[in-house]
């Protein structure tokens, strides 16, 4: 198929419109471009960008990366990539070290880079496909088929020049995926809300100059605390969420912490607050103090368990945190976006080659299939982990019991082999079938 070239204030036609170039965006792109078709990939910002994020590609993400091509960074060996061996849990008075487990079906190793290295690889390899990527490009507004049908068949941008000239055209295209993360102003102009029942989650995160950054594991925290009585200065309550620590090639590391729309905190805490005051414990050997800290921190919304729905409507397909596609579990979402990527990819080609919208339908009925037992699970996970007991149950019950925390590291990270006769295989599967998807 040849390539329409591309050039500003003109109108495009394409075989596909992906709106932004995070995971969800460059995957999708780059799945489409790699089956032979003319994909414009419009991305408001331009690379390298920062993007709030914990910066952790568990095994499951690893596997998806890989999938993109991109073998030596899902290795973690070129600069600005880090590899680590497991995680190290850190809860009441007890350490964990939970290697990540030999699995048929994933690696047995993580990795991290940040968003402005990580992003960046992704939209260049979509390049790299054949998708042809505008960055500085915002998507504006759906065009519509006509005036009297809202059949989606295109989109209208503007794009600013490095100058800050800026000029506004047309991608038409017949399919349409919007990969503009979790406010998605896309769906939303399509009056596809956020379903304010289906939990959310918000986490803040800072990068600090430490020697923790050479460590081989990732750590994770079950301690996290409300900020202290100013008056009397006793601890603050623990609270339903979880802390990380995860190591990055450039001397940095990657400290945060997420809570739940579960807990009754979710609103009132002061994110910043809780974060300062557990750095203020760690030892002082970790250097992760003010002094270290790089930049300023920040937070975001986790859209979670599929809160915005239908994926398909009027031609448009939604693509990872437009989707609500993070895991309730652990608050991972770059997997899941890559993944639906390549699952909105599918669909697509179907429906471009046989110029019929019914192949769409192909999409969502993928995800439910994929992960819908789990994720309605997951959401029972959120509301009964919403409770302080329930948390301080795990963080006392749970953590010193080895066997329980293999089981529930493998569930929280979503790594189950399909075909096993392992006893959490066995178990995850069962569980995950037998649960509706919702
Ligand atoms: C603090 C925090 C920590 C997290 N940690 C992790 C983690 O460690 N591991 C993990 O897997 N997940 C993590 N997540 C979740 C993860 O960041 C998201 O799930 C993931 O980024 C979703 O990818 P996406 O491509 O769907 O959306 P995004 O990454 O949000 O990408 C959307 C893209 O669309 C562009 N865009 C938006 N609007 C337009 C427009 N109108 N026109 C053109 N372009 C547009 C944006 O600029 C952006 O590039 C974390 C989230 C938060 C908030």
């Amino acid at each position: 198929m040849t390539h329409t070239p591309v050039s500003p204030a003109q109108v495009i036609h394409a075989d596909a419109v992906v709106i932004g170039a995070g995971p969800a965006g460059s995957a999708t792109a780059t799945f489409l471009a790699e089956a032979g078709h003319d994909v414009v990939l419009l991305e408001k910002a331009s690379f390298p960008r920062d993007k709030v994020c914990g910066d952790a590609l568990t095994p499951r993400a690893v596997k998806a990366l890989a999938s993109l091509g991109m073998t030596e960074e899902a290795e973690g060996t070129p600069p600005g990539w880090d590899r680590q061996e497991g995680l190290r849990m850190y809860g009441g008075k007890v350490v964990l070290e939970l290697p990540w487990p030999e699995l048929e079906d994933y690696p047995s190793h993580s990795v991290t880079a940040t968003r402005a290295v990580f992003d960046h690889a992704l939209a260049l390899n979509a390049a790299k496909a054949g998708a042809h990527l505008m960055e500085r490009t915002e998507a504006l507004a759906p065009v519509y088929l006509s005036s009297s049908h809202g059949r989606v068949a295109g989109v209208r941008y503007r794009r600013t020049e490095p100058d800050g000239a800026s000029s506004e055209g047309i991608v038409r295209a017949p399919v349409v995926l919007a990969c503009d993360g979790g406010s998605s102003r896309f769906a939303v102009a399509l009056g596809l809300h956020r379903d304010e029942a289906r939990p959310m989650g918000v986490a803040i995160r800072a990068y600090y100059d430490s020697p923790r950054s050479e460590m081989d594991m990732m750590e994770g925290f079950l301690e996290m605390r409300a900020p202290a009585d100013p008056t009397t200065g006793e601890r603050g309550e623990l609270l339903p969420g979880y802390g990380w620590v995860f190591p990055l090639d450039d001397g940095k590391v990657n400290v945060g912490w997420g809570l739940l729309s579960s807990s009754e905190h979710f609103r009132t805490t002061s994110y910043r607050k809780v974060l300062e005051e557990w750095v203020a414990g760690f030892p002082p050997e970790w250097q992760i103090t003010p002094e270290t800290m790089d930049g300023r921190p920040r937070s975001a919304g986790l859209p979670m368990a599929h809160n915005r729905k239908p994926l398909v409507h009027r031609g448009v397909v939604l693509v990872g945190d437009a989707g609500g596609m993070v895991n309730p579990f652990n608050g991972e979402g770059i997997s899941y976006a890559i993944e639906a990527g390549e699952m909105a990819a599918v669909a697509a080609h179907e429906a471009i080659v046989r110029r019929s919208d019914r192949p769409l339908e192909a999409y969502p009925a993928a995800i439910e299939e994929a992960w819908g037992g789990y994720y309605t699970l997951g959401r029972a996970f959120v509301w009964a982990f919403g409770s302080p007991t329930v948390m301080r149950l795990a963080r006392d019950y749970g953590m010193p019991r080895r066997r329980l925390m293999d089981f529930v590291f493998r569930t929280m990270a979503h790594l189950v082999n399909h075909r096993s006769k392992d006893a959490t295989d066995v178990l995850l599967n069962t569980l995950s079938r037998a649960v509706p998807a919702a």
